[in-house]
C-alpha cells in the first residue's frame, strides 16, 4: 500500500489503525501513530504559558538572578529548548546560583575568630569582620567577601614569630575590599597580572593609611560636625572599598571637597581655643584685683559660669570676653572711687578728732584763766584791781565763745560731707555690685546697648569677611508708642519695651543678636541669614507679637512695630545697612504700620 502523503489521508489511515491495534485514542496514542505513517520525529509541544509563569516568579534580588531571569525571558520567546537549556546549565555553573552555606560559613567565622593567628590580633579580624559587613551591599557579595577573609586567615600561620601576611585572599572575589584583602594579597585572576599586584603590594599600604587617617582621626576632629564626621567615615569605606587606581582617584573629588571643609572647621577650632586662652589668661591676670571683696567676684563668676553652662562657639567666647574686659574696668574704676570715698571719710574724722582736742585744750585754758582770775579778785585790795582783773575774764570768755561757736559750725558741716561720703559709699558699692549687668547691656530691656550693638556688628562683620556667607540688619521701631505712653503711663511704656525685647528675643535664633538701638527703636542682627530670610524671621516676630499679647491690669496690650531689613553689601560698612534699614522702616511707616520691608 502506498504511504499516504495528504494530511487528511494520514488522518484516516491514524484512525484505522487506531481500531484495528484496540488502542486507546488518546492524543498521545494517536500522535505516535500519525508519525509512525509519516516516518516524521515526534517534537514536544513547547510549555510557553506554564514556562512564562515560572519566569513571572523568578527572584530578581540580585544581578545575577536578574541576568538569569533576562535569559530565561529570551529562551521562553525564542521557542527554543536549546537555549533554554544553556541558560539553565549557565546558572548552575555560577557560583551563586548555589544556596549560600551560611550556617557553615558563620561557624567557621566563630571558629576562626577564637584561633590565634600569628600577627593577626582578635581586634583587627573584628574591625575586617565588621568593614566587610558595614561595605556589603547583597547577601551574595558579604558572603563572598567574608568568605575570602576567613580563606586568607586559615592560610595564617596559627603559632606565634611569622609575620602578618595577609588578611584575606580575593581570588574568587574580586570585589573583596582590599582592607580585608590587605596588601600584598595575589588577585590575578580578576584584574590581572602583575600591575593589580603591584598596585596592591605598592599603594595598598598608602591605601589603608589614608581610611585610618579619615576614619580614626579627621572624624573625631569633625566630631562637632556630624555631617562631615559622617562623609570622613564614608570616603575611608571607600578608600577601603577600592580596587585599583581609577577607583581611588575616583574618591579625590570628594576627598578635595572634604578637606577644603574641615579646613575651615580646624580653622575655627583653633580660633576657638586662642579665644579660650585670651580669656583665661584675662581672669587670672585680673583675680589678684578682685579678690579684695566676695562680691566684686560674683559677677565674672556668673559670667564664666553661662559660659560653660552652654556649647562654646567663637561668638560666645567673644561676647564674654567682651563682657569681662568692660566689668573688670568698670569694677577697678568704681573700687578706686570707692577706696577714695572711704579715705576722705578717714580724713574727715580725723580733723573732727583735732578740733575736739582744740576745743578741749581751749576750754581747759580757759578754765586754768580762771581759777586765776578768781585768785586775784580774793586778793584784790581797791576796785582798780578788781577792773583789771575782770576785763582779763570778760576777754578770756568772750575768746571761748568765739572757739565753741567756730567749732559747732565747723562740726555740723563736717557731720554733713561725713554723711555724704557715706552715702557716695553705699551707692559705690551698689553700684559696684551691678556692674557686670551695666556695661554692655542696656539696663532696662537687658538687650544690647548702643556700646555692645558696635561691638557685635564689629566682630559679626569681621567674621563675615573671614568666612563669606551674609549678614542682615533689620531695625525695628514700635508703633504709636508716644501714644501707648501717653494713655497708660510711662511705667506702663517701660513694661511694653520689656515685653517686646522679650518676645523678641526669644522669636530669633541663638546666634541673632538683638539690641537696643534708642527708646522704642531695636536693631536685630542676622548673621548667616540672606534679605529674604531676614524678612520672614522678622515677620515671625510680628506674628510671635500677635500670639503673645502684652497684658496692662490684664487688658492685652496688642504692640506692634514697623520694620526695615537690609542685607550687608560687601561695599558699605555696616552702618551705611543700617541707614538703608532705617529707611526702608521709614517707608513700612509711610505704607501704613506694622509691616516689614527690605531695603
Ligand atoms: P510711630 O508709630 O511713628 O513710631 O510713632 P511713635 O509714637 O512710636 O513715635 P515717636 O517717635 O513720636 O514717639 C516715641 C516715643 O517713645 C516718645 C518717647 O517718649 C517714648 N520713649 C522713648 N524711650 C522710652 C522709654 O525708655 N520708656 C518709655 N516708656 N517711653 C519711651
Ligand atoms: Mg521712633
Ligand atoms: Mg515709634
Amino acid at each position: 500500500m502506498a504511504k499516504p502523503s495528504q494530511p487528511s489521508e494520514v488522518a484516516r489511515e491514524t484512525l484505522r489503525r487506531l481500531a484495528m491495534n484496540k488502542t486507546p485514542p488518546t492524543p498521545d496514542n494517536y500522535r505516535a501513530i500519525y508519525h509512525e505513517i509519516t516516518g516524521s520525529k515526534i517534537v514536544e509541544p513547547f510549555p510557553e504559558r506554564s514556562l512564562k509563569t515560572l519566569q513571572s516568579a523568578l527572584p530578581r534580588d540580585t544581578q545575577e538572578q536578574v541576568r538569569f531571569a533576562r535569559q530565561f525571558e529570551t529562551a521562553i520567546a525564542s521557542g527554543n529548548w536549546d537555549s533554554f537549556g544553556s541558560a539553565l546549565i549557565d546558572l548552575v555553573a555560577k557560583p551563586g546560583a548555589e544556596p549560600l552555606a551560611w550556617s557553615a560559613l558563620i561557624r567557621e567565622l566563630v571558629q576562626q575568630l577564637d584561633t590565634h593567628h600569628a600577627g593577626l590580633t582578635a581586634a583587627k579580624k573584628k574591625e575586617t569582620v565588621e568593614h566587610v559587613l558595614s561595605a556589603s551591599s547583597s547577601p551574595e557579595l558579604l558572603y563572598s567577601r567574608l568568605q575570602s577573609a576567613l580563606r586568607s586567615w586559615s592560610h595564617t600561620p596559627v603559632s606565634d614569630g611569622a609575620e602578618m601576611v595577609s588578611a584575606a585572599t580575593s581570588e574568587s572575589s574580586p570585589a573583596a575590599p582590599l582592607a580585608a584583602a590587605g596588601h600584598g594579597s595575589d588577585s590575578a585572576a580578576a584584574t590581572g597580572g602583575r600591575d593589580q599586584t603591584a598596585w596592591r603590594g605598592g599603594i595598598g599600604e598608602l591605601q589603608n593609611l589614608i581610611a585610618q587617617l579619615l576614619d580614626n582621626t579627621l572624624s573625631i576632629v569633625l566630631a562637632e560636625s556630624p555631617e562631615l564626621a559622617r562623609e570622613s567615615t564614608e570616603i575611608a569605606a571607600a578608600v577601603r572599598a577600592a580596587r585599583n587606581a581609577d577607583e581611588l582617584g575616583g574618591l579625590t573629588d570628594r576627598l578635595k571637597k572634604l578637606s577644603y571643609r574641615a579646613h575651615y572647621v580646624a580653622e575655627d577650632q583653633a580660633e576657638l581655643k586662642t579665644a579660650l586662652l585670651h580669656l583665661v589668661h584675662l581672669i587670672i591676670e585680673n583675680i589678684s584685683e578682685l579678690v579684695v571683696d566676695d562680691q566684686w567676684l560674683a559677677g565674672q563668676i556668673s559670667v564664666v559660669r553661662e559660659l560653660v553652662n552652654e556649647p562654646l562657639n567663637l561668638r560666645r567666647l567673644d561676647d564674654v570676653e567682651r563682657r569681662m574686659k568692660d566689668v573688670i574696668v568698670k569694677q577697678s574704676s568704681l573700687k578706686k572711687s570707692l577706696n577714695e570715698a572711704k579715705d576722705r571719710l578717714k580724713a574727715m574724722l580725723a580733723t573732727f578728732v583735732d578740733r575736739l582736742a582744740d576745743f578741749s585744750e581751749t576750754t581747759s585754758g580757759y578754765h586754768d584763766k580762771i581759777e586765776k582770775c578768781a585768785e586775784r579778785i580774793s586778793q584784790a585790795n581797791d576796785i582798780a584791781d578788781l577792773s583789771d582783773v575782770l576785763d582779763e575774764v570778760m576777754h578770756e570768755t568772750r575768746i571761748v565763745q568765739i572757739n565753741a561757736a567756730r567749732s559747732r559750725d565747723e562740726l555740723s558741716a563736717m557731720r554733713g560731707r561725713v554723711n555724704e561720703a557715706e552715702r557716695e559709699v553705699t551707692r559705690l558699692q551698689n553700684e559696684l555690685a551691678h556692674a557686670s549687668e551695666l556695661v554692655r547691656h542696656d539696663a532696662l530691656t537687658g538687650a544690647l546697648n548702643r556700646k555692645g550693638m558696635d561691638e557685635a556688628l564689629e566682630s559679626e562683620v569681621s567674621r563675615l569677611r573671614r568666612q563669606r556667607g551674609s549678614l542682615s540688619l533689620a531695625l525695628l521701631d514700635i508703633d504709636n508708642f508716644k501714644k501707648l505712653n501717653d494713655s497708660l503711663g510711662h511705667a506702663v511704656g517701660d513694661a511694653a519695651l520689656v515685653h517686646l525685647s522679650k518676645v523678641t528675643h526669644e522669636a530669633i535664633r541663638p546666634q541673632d543678636t538683638l539690641a537696643r538701638y534708642g527708646g522704642e527703636e531695636f536693631v536685630v542682627l542676622l548673621p548667616n541669614t540672606p534679605l529674604e530670610d531676614a524678612v520672614s524671621a522678622m515677620v515671625r516676630v510680628q506674628r510671635e507679637l500677635t500670639r503673645r499679647f502684652f497684658l496692662h491690669n490684664n487688658d492685652k496690650v496688642l504692640i506692634t512695630f514697623s520694620c526695615g531689613v537690609a542685607e550687608l553689601r560687601s561695599d558699605e560698612t555696616p552702618y551705611d545697612a543700617l541707614k538703608r534699614a532705617d529707611e526702608a522702616m521709614y517707608l513700612a511707616k509711610r505704607a501704613g504700620k506694622n509691616r516689614v520691608v527690605p531695603a
